[in-house]
């Protein structure tokens, strides 16, 4: 059992009025809010510890490399990495998917096949758009069903020796299903596909077993699981980052330079060029040790019973149209109502204090597929309560009496 009050005075933004009434924050999909922990962390970092890391011999570049190192191994140890080096530092999610999209464009050829899915967030569909235009490769997408779910048989017919890459995520961000990764996964070794899986919506809500789930790379950012914007993480199979070309290049990422030649660090520093946010990684080992001390397990029963208490409630409601109905879905309601743009919905609700998402949620063909221009989307966090979805029902049935 959670206890919730406890956890909010964790959160201080979260007691603020926003239009003279108090904030219900219900857009955790689009990013977390930051327990005292992480923010007093911030502070303490560039009050005490700021300096460059990997360089200097001088004591505060060891203490902020060792610092930074701690975070690696904190996140290692927190997905099940094999290996520390497996673990490399990123800006995000879209970094790190452009990392590897970069890598495979110059690995694919003409008459190969990467295959991505119809529930994709557009930063895990543009970057294989480049990588395919630049490789002459074919891109193929997995349909979807109208209960947002991956169609698997279309999947096992999409699979061949063509296949190099099977790019999904983990968990829906404008609908919340949880895909099916595991036979995503399988069925992908099983023709020599190397497959990624965006965990952006998945790691505020599930501790991912990278070793488990044998996936060649995991990509997450930091910002929505409590952790400041400007950290993240791409895990990559040791084999594959050492198949992998560099992607930037510049200090840090090398073992020798000359005009002639240049040979590259070794993991992790070969994709880690320039300098880091250090703050953003060191602060992001903070913020997972935060949300293991709730314990994961507590975090998803607790938003499970949310959903349920939301989804009920919205139910009742007249003109309701829900988006994303599978039983395997995360805390996330994406709706609309008959007739009501959600929009309108989003910015009435706004004015009532209730901060939910509205439009496409950068996945456009999700939005093409049910034939509207998008939804209102109500993603829950475990420092959310019941009476805040009741005060968003309030302010639902009063956009609702304004509109109609
Ligand atoms: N994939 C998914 C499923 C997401 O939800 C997001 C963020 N909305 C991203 C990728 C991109 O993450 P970021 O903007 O942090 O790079």
């Amino acid at each position: 059992m959670l206890d919730i009050q406890s956890i909010r005075a964790d959160f201080p933004i979260l007691h603020q009025e926003i239009n003279g009434k108090p904030l219900v924050y219900f857009d955790n999909g689009a990013t977390s809010q930051k327990p005292v922990v992480v923010i007093e962390a911030i502070e303490k970092y560039y009050k005490e510890i700021n300096a460059n890391i990997h360089r200097g011999v001088h004591h505060l570049s060891q203490v902020a490399t060792d610092a930074y190192e701690e975070a690696r191994l904190i996140v290692k140890n927190h997905i099940n990495a094999a290996q520390l080096h497996e673990v490399i530092f990123t800006s995000g999610t879209t970094f790190g998917i452009n990392l590897v999209a970069n890598g495979f464009s110059q690995m694919l050829k003409e008459g190969d096949e990467v295959i991505v899915s119809h529930l994709e967030h557009h930063s895990n569909i543009v970057p294989w758009q480049f990588a395919c235009e630049r490789s002459g490769a074919t891109l193929k997408v997995i349909p979807m069903n109208e209960k947002g779910e991956l169609v698997m048989e279309a999947y096992d017919q999409l699979l061949t020796d063509r296949t190099k890459l099977v790019a999904v995520n983990h968990i829906s961000n404008a609908l919340g299903t949880i895909n099916p990764i595991r036979e995503i996964i399988d069925k992908a070794h099983k023709v020599g596909a190397a497959v990624l899986i965006d965990g952006a919506q998945a790691v505020p809500h599930i501790k991912p077993d990278v070793q488990e789930l044998d996936c060649d790379f995991y990509v997450f950012s930091g910002h929505k699981m409590c952790a400041p914007t400007g950290s993240g993480i791409l895990y990559g199979k040791e084999a594959w980052l050492n198949k992998l070309p560099p992607y930037q290049g510049g200090g840090e990422m090398i073992k020798e330079v000359t005009f002639e030649k240049t040979t590259y660090a070794c993991l992790p520093h070969k994709f880690e060029a320039g300098t880091p946010n250090i703050e953003a990684g060191i602060v992001l080992g903070v913020a997972i040790n935060y949300l293991n001390s709730i314990g994961f397990e507590n975090i998803e029963a607790y938003e499970k019973e949310l959903l349920k208490y939301a989804t009920e409630k919205l139910q009742e409601m007249p003109g309701i149209i829900f988006y994303g109905t599978s039983t395997e879905k995360a805390s996330v309601i994406s709706f609309n109502f008959e007739g009501l743009h959600p929009y309108d919905v989003g910015a009435i609700i706004d004015k009532l204090g209730i901060a939910v998402r509205t439009g496409h949620h950068c996945a456009q063909p999700i939005m093409e597929y049910y034939k509207i221009p998008g939804t209102i989307r109500a993603s829950f966090s475990f420092y959310n309560t019941k009476e805040e979805i009741d005060r968003m029902m309030d302010a639902l049935k009063k956009a609702q009496s304004m509109l109609s």
